[in-house]
Order: structure tokens, then C-alpha cells, then sequence
């Protein structure tokens, strides 16, 4: 079984959609990207924090999917992140209303000793500087390190995310950060940009319009499944490194071939994300689900065509 080591926040969340608005639920991008990749033969940590606010059902929910939780730290007298983010009518944009550091501001994260040497990092949205910390404390090299951020460390922290940025393997994006990054309209500059920023891979996540993969010359598309239902997109992109990194981790092959099927992963596991509020959907989910909606992928994307 491979290792994973999930850096990121462990959050409450307040979410407003056209269909429906939740007071604190559970959030953060280590909770979704761990619940997701709980989906695969992986060991996993999430190196984290939270304030004595957060309630020990969701740390024991955790637990339960086998995540270690013993770095995820919880701060006496302290109050967890928050988030709460008010979506557009067409769900794909959203205004975020509240960022709360609360005790993300101080955190100094430990990875587990059990988990420095992991195979594969994941580098969740929070403080570049944090991510940084989690890079310094493996062992030897990760055989692949992912990062994920948002605009909110790009308006607030640019020069600190840039030196992270050079040293990961895999920079996953959504189309508006990328642009934001790095000033390109078109996203194939946009991830020539980022690869002479450092990484060799760039996801660039389009939400309903699924998400593409970049490397050197080739370019792969995976599709998002087309819904009947969205109710709520947070944690989307979450969920997406967490079924793309915990497919890497557990089949320990970091070809672009298994490559483009961890990004197959990750829209599948995110299609079922975005269909409840906040991780609703990711706590009652089976094999089954997961396995029919992959063969509805396949049979999205698959055709034959005669070539001259
Ligand atoms: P996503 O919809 O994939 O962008 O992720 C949404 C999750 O990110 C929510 O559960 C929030 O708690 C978390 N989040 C929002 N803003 C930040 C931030 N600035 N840093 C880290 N996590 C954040």
C-alpha cells in the first residue's frame, strides 16, 4: 500500500447556493481530498489544524475511513478555519464572503514520522509557507508532489506560493487561478507558463467543463460527467487531487499514461462531490457508485471514427 501525505485545511464552512444555504458544516481541502482518496488501498495522514470548536464526531469520521489523524492538530481554546463562499446562479463562480484564519494563522505543521518517507505529497490549499514546511520534513524526495492553491494565497501571500511552486511535480489549477497566475487568457500558455515556474505537470480544472492535463508537448481532456443534479461545487477541486493523488499513491506508477487515469479518478470521485452540500455525498459512497459512474465515463468519451 502506497503513502500519502495530505497537507491542508480542516475547516467549517458556510455555503450559500441558488438551492439552498448550511450554517457550519464540515470543510476545508484536507477533509475532501482525504475522504477521496480514502477511496483507494492508501495510507494517509492529514497534517492539519483546528480550534477545540471542532467537534470530535468529525475527527472521529475520519478516523474511520483509516486517515491518520495524529498530526492533525487541535489548539486549545482555539477556533477552527472559516470559510463561507456564496455560489453564482450558473454555480460555476463563486464570491467567497469569509476567510477566517483562526488557528491556521500559527500553525506549525509535524508529518507523522511513519509518513516521511510517503511516496506521494499532496500540497492542499492553505499558506504556502506551510505547504513549504511539509516539503522540508520528508525524508528523501516524494516520488511526486502535488500542490493545490487558490486565488486567496495568490492575493496574499505570491512570493512565498512561487518558491513551493518550484519545487512540486504537479500544479493543480482551476482556469481562473491559471489565468490569474500567470496572465495568459489561453490555458496552453497559461501551463507553458507554469511549467517555467517549475512543475513537469499542470492540471487545469474547468469545473462543469472538466479538466485538462499538461505535459511537455501532449495535452489530455478528461470531460466532467454531465449531471442531472448540482447542488453544491465546494470541494470539487478537493475532491479531484484526492482521487487523482490517491490513485498515484496506491498504484505507485507516476507514468503520463497513469497519469491521465488518476485525472479520471479525480472527475469521477468530484461528479459525486458536488451532488449534496459540502462532504454529504463523499461519506455515502460505495464501490458501486464509484464503479458505474467510471464506466459511464468511458462510455462518454469512447468512440470510433474511420481515418483517411
Ligand atoms: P474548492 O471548492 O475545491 O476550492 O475548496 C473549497 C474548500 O476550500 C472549502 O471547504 C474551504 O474550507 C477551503 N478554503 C476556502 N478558502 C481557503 C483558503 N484561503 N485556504 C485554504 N482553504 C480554503
Amino acid at each position: 500500500m502506497g503513502k500519502l501525505v495530505i497537507v491542508g485545511t480542516v475547516a467549517f464552512d458556510a455555503i450559500e447556493t441558488p438551492f439552498g444555504k448550511t450554517d457550519k458544516i464540515l470543510g476545508g481541502a484536507a477533509t475532501f481530498i482525504g475522504l477521496a482518496a480514502s477511496q483507494f488501498q492508501v495510507d494517509s495522514a492529514i497534517v492539519s489544524v483546528v480550534g477545540e470548536d471542532f467537534p470530535q464526531e468529525y475527527l472521529d469520521l475520519l478516523s474511520k475511513r483509516n486517515i491518520d489523524i495524529s498530526s492533525l492538530e487541535v489548539v486549545k481554546g482555539g477556533k477552527t478555519f472559516f470559510w463561507k463562499g456564496k455560489y453564482h446562479n450558473d454555480l460555476n463562480s463563486r464570491d467567497t464572503l469569509a476567510t477566517e484564519l483562526n488557528v491556521l494563522a500559527d500553525f506549525n505543521p509535524v508529518v507523522p514520522s511513519g509518513y516521511k518517507n510517503a511516496e506521494v505529497v499532496m500540497l492542499g490549499n492553505l499558506h504556502p509557507n506551510i505547504q513549504m514546511s511539509v516539503i522540508d520534513q520528508m525524508e528523501k524526495r516524494p516520488k511526486l508532489i502535488v500542490l493545490d492553491t487558490m486565488n486567496f494565497w495568490m492575493d496574499n501571500a505570491l512570493g512565498e506560493l512561487m518558491e513551493v511552486i518550484k519545487r512540486i511535480d504537479v500544479l493543480t489549477i482551476n482556469d481562473e487561478e491559471a489565468r490569474q497566475l500567470t496572465g495568459e487568457y489561453s490555458l496552453v500558455k497559461a501551463a507553458q507558463k507554469i511549467f517555467k515556474m517549475g512543475p513537469k505537470y499542470v492540471v487545469i480544472k474547468k469545473g462543469e467543463h472538466g479538466a485538462l492535463l499538461f505535459h511537455e508537448e501532449q495535452v489530455f481532456f478528461a470531460p466532467a460527467l454531465p449531471l442531472e443534479d448540482v447542488f453544491d461545487p465546494t470541494g470539487a477541486g478537493d475532491t479531484f487531487a484526492g482521487g487523482f493523488t490517491g490513485y498515484l499513491a496506491a498504484s505507485d506508477n507516476i507514468s503520463f499514461d497513469n497519469l491521465k487515469k488518476a485525472v479520471i479518478h479525480g472527475s469521477n470521485l468530484a461528479s459525486f462531490s458536488v451532488e449534496k452540500f459540502g462532504t454529504e455525498r463523499m461519506l455515502d459512497l460505495d464501490r458501486d457508485d464509484i464503479n458505474s459512474r467510471l464506466h459511464q465515463f468511458k462510455a462518454l468519451t469512447q468512440f470510433e471514427i474511420e481515418l483517411q
